[in-house]
């Protein structure tokens, strides 16, 4: 019993220090039915493991001046873990969400997934071997991503899905509890942009807002209350999959199965499928004289186009851009957040593609849901392994079970 109430009070100081701080010896006492001695102790204990440090002194006043408590944010770390169809990415980051080495390994088609397990518990090893002088926290691993891009209607989105996180859950995720001893979690990446945007990038402060990814895919991560929504299966917020075409020739089939979804008529992909019908049309354009237009067409291409006055891609640009910005402003007038922030390679389309979805959003958007902020995000490629590195801070501090010293917090 002892232990336990000596672990509680840790994790208690913990992760008051962690919300309220910088904050001084006497204001934490204050805030904590303890005996000072008590709170005393289990500071020092934290200072000599490193965990937390002094910094600074405040004048509490009277002209007297504190030192201050914080934790320590650049000894704590962790590691995150992310896999799509083409790579695995494996960084370290300090509790303040700097990323101090990142790894990228091409995911082999012909590899096993025993193999790529072996390669991606290497590159653990190595980053622990790198940083010893870190107090590594513990290991994130993102549920694997999947590419519509690279996706074939062979097979069910289920299987594939599925059995691709099973590889992670039974066997990556023990065999690297084993080689490190440390914790290692894995979650669903669906709340990472909110969570890594709230925690670390242009959403810190904001309660409710919701991330667009704008790629291969469009999806929504979403942030209500102050909490990053997840869903009951991990699943929330695929807006890409909400159908909106119900006309007579249904849209284009997705590969969820579907016709008429948001992403198979506006992503990526079907902004370059849209470009070379018209093409092939006979559509004047001049991305004609590209050599390699029907291989491949990248943003940089269409932006081009756009920025030279194409009026072929400017109307297709436009159009993609007009119905994300409604599917949006759907998402808006759901939840009346008072952010969006806007991410994802589509973003490389140029102000233009950006100028026509906000211009959609504001269009869309019902009167009383109106006053939000449209921002493009800063944090853009590491999120999803920053997410799962992020996860396992919260993991460290145990902060799901303190979290009602979260709500203590007073908006000074
Ligand atoms: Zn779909």
């Amino acid at each position: 019993m002892s232990n336990w109430n000596q672990e509680h009070r840790r994790f208690l100081i913990l992760n008051m220090i962690y919300q309220f701080g910088p904050i001084s010896r006497t204001e934490l006492t204050s805030l904590i039915d303890h005996r000072p001695g008590t709170v005393g102790e289990i500071i020092k204990d934290f200072l000599d493991e490193q965990l937390i440090v002094e910094t600074g002194r405040s004048s509490s006043g009277h002209g007297r001046r504190r030192t201050m408590l914080e934790l320590n944010k650049e000894f704590i770390c962790s590691i995150g873990i992310s896999i799509t169809p083409l790579r695995a990415t494996t960084l370290i980051a300090q509790m303040d969400g700097s990323i101090l080495y990142r790894a990228e390994d091409d995911v082999r088609p012909q590899e096993s997934k025993e193999a790529l397990s072996e390669r991606i518990c290497e590159r653990v090893q190595e980053i622990r071997a790198k940083f010893t002088e870190r107090k590594i926290v513990g290991i994130g691993i993102s549920d694997p991503l999947y590419d519509p891009s690279r996706y074939s209607l062979t097979g069910t989105l289920v299987s594939n899905f599925e059995h691709f996180n099973d590889w992670v859950h039974f066997d990556l995720r023990p065999r690297l509890e084993k080689l490190t001893g440390l914790p290692v979690e894995t979650f669903s990446p669906v709340a990472f942009p909110a969570l890594v945007e709230m925690r670390f990038g242009g959403a810190q402060g904001v309660r409710d807002f919701i991330c667009i990814e704008l790629s291969n895919g469009i999806g929504a991560s979403l942030c209500v209350n102050g909490s990053p929504v997840e869903g009951s299966g991990g699943v929330a917020g695929e807006l890409g999959h909400t159908v909106v075409d119900m006309s007579a020739d249904g849209g284009r089939l997705c590969y969820c199965g579907k016709r008429g979804c948001v992403e198979s008529g506006t992503a990526f992909p079907a902004l370059v499928q849209d470009i070379r019908d018209a093409l092939n049309r006979g559509v004047s354009s001049v991305l004609r004289d590209l050599p390699n237009v029907q291989q491949e067409l990248t943003t940089a291409d269409i932006r081009r186009a756009v920025e030279a006055g194409d009026a072929m891609c400017r109307f297709y640009v436009s159009n993609a851009a007009a119905r994300i910005g409604v599917a949006i402003a759907n998402l808006v007038n759901l939840l009346n957040p008072e952010l969006v922030v806007l991410h994802g390679f589509m973003l490389e389309l140029g102000d233009f593609f950006i100028e026509e979805v906000s211009k959609s959003i504001r269009n869309n958007v019902l009167v009383l849901a109106k006053k939000f902020d449209i921002r493009l995000s800063t944090s853009l490629e590491s999120m999803i392994p920053l997410g799962a590195a992020a996860e396992m801070f919260t993991s460290f501090l145990r902060a799901d079970d303190y979290n009602w010293v979260y709500r203590l917090a007073p908006d000074a």
